[in-house]
């Protein structure tokens, strides 16, 4: 029988390991604009110690073993043809590219800040970026950090790990951060925070200035909507959640009034037979939690079962966050229940079962090894 195509378009954290699922089962080609996994995941570790993230979370597509009967074209994707099953995108030197498909699997993810681009990158590009944001912030004596979800603790958190002389400061909009998360993980990491010696600022609502999307460290004054006076710091790490679903390239009527994708429970596009959307561009629920929450599992038994004319199966979101918040840290790694409890692993388990045996050939089904990449 003919091989089934699968299209996935985005190969990020969840599109990466959808392709992976579903290797075996399809023809699969992945589109996307980077040549490899450049993970949305851990920035205060991507910033702090870019070697050591390098290792887990930017990965090149050729060292994924189950990626290799996976067709990747880099290129970025410009449109859609439901009718005719084909998806459009560009290279880098503007040659054009169409790639039919039977079933389609949207994972492009969103931008936010500088460190989550959907541009067009070569490998050197990449690095060039992960080593000029953290020289940047390691060249300042002092940090602001302006924000207060994951993304903002784990960069004040990390890099008040990694520079014990520098001065860090968190200020955030209410009276916790990490609103998504139970309470007590708040007061756990809130502990640890000050005995890092990181200002803690509630209270605080950044004025964003006019054009500016917090997509770059700046070193201006920071003023406060809140009424404080502006702060100063040498750097000014803007985490502010701004994010923005990468869906230019989609017609409007898939997207719901945020322009995320609109998906039934199955993470379905509503109306079109054989297209589907997990990870954050799916409006699954309010924290579109798919990513973290085996969507790329679920994605790839409903795409071989629509194929196959069995039934598919539905996404059931947990009501809070979970996971790990401060990412692999030198006493082992802390990871936090939807209850608010938090378990933590030895840096010995980490290091010898959890990356290799868990991550790289649990999840992700071998990884071959290189030299470290930057
Ligand atoms: C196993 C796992 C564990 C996780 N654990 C945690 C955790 O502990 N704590 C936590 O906070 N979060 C966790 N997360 C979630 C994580 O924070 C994000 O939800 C995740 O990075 C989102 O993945 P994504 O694939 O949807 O988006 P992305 O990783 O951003 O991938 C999208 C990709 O599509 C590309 N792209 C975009 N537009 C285009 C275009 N037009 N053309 C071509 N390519 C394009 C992008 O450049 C990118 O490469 C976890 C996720 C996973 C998968």
């Amino acid at each position: 029988m003919k091989r089934r195509r699968v299209v996935i378009a985005g190969l990020g954290d969840v599109g990466v390991l959808t392709a992976i699922r579903l290797s075996r089962h399809a023809e699969v080609t992945g589109i996307s604009v980077k040549p490899g996994l450049v993970s949305g995941q851990e920035l205060g570790v991507r910033l702090s110690r870019p070697a050591d993230w390098a290792r887990d979370y930017w990965i090149p597509f050729d060292r994924f073993r189950r990626l290799e009967s996976v067709r990747t074209i880099q290129a970025a994707l410009t449109g859609v043809d439901l009718a005719a099953r084909t998806v459009a995108g560009r290279r880098e030197d503007g040659t054009p590219i169409a790639v039919e498909y039977d079933a389609l699997v949207i994972s492009t993810g969103v931008t936010n800040g500088f460190w989550r681009r959907p541009t067009l990158q070569s490998a050197a590009e990449i690095e060039a970026d992960l080593r000029a944001a953290h020289a940047r912030l390691a060249a300042a004596g002092s940090v602001i950090v302006v924000g207060g979800g994951v993304a903002a603790v784990s960069s004040a958190a990390n890099m008040a790990t990694t520079w014990p002389g520098k001065r860090i400061d968190l200020y955030f909009p209410g009276e916790r951060a990490l609103p998504a998360y139970h309470p007590r993980t708040w007061r756990r990491i809130q502990g640890r925070l000050t005995d890092l010696g990181v200002g803690l600022h509630p209270g605080h609502r950044a004025e964003v200035p006019d054009g500016f999307a917090g997509d770059e460290i700046s070193a201006e004054p920071v003023r406060w909507s809140t009424g404080q006076p502006p702060a100063c710091a040498a750097a000014v790490l803007w985490a502010i959640g701004r994010v923005r679903p990468n869906t230019g390239w989609l017609p409007p009527e898939l997207l719901d009034a945020y322009g995320f994708v609109r998906v039934t429970p199955e993470l379905r596009v509503p109306g079109q037979r054989g297209v589907f959307a997990v990870g954050d561009v799916a409006a699954t629920d309010p924290l579109r939690s798919s990513a973290r929450n085996r969507g790329d599992a679920l994605v790839a038994h409903n795409v071989r079962a629509e194929f196959a004319g069995r039934r598919l199966r539905g996404y059931r979101a947990p009501g809070r966050r979970w996971g790990s918040l401060l990412g692999i840290q030198p006493d082992g790694l802390e990871v936090f229940l939807p209850s608010g409890q938090a378990f933590r692993l030895p840096p010995w388990s980490v290091e010898r079962v959890v990356m290799p045996g868990f991550v790289r050939w649990g999840m992700y089904r071998g990884i071959r090894a290189n030299d470290p990449l930057i």
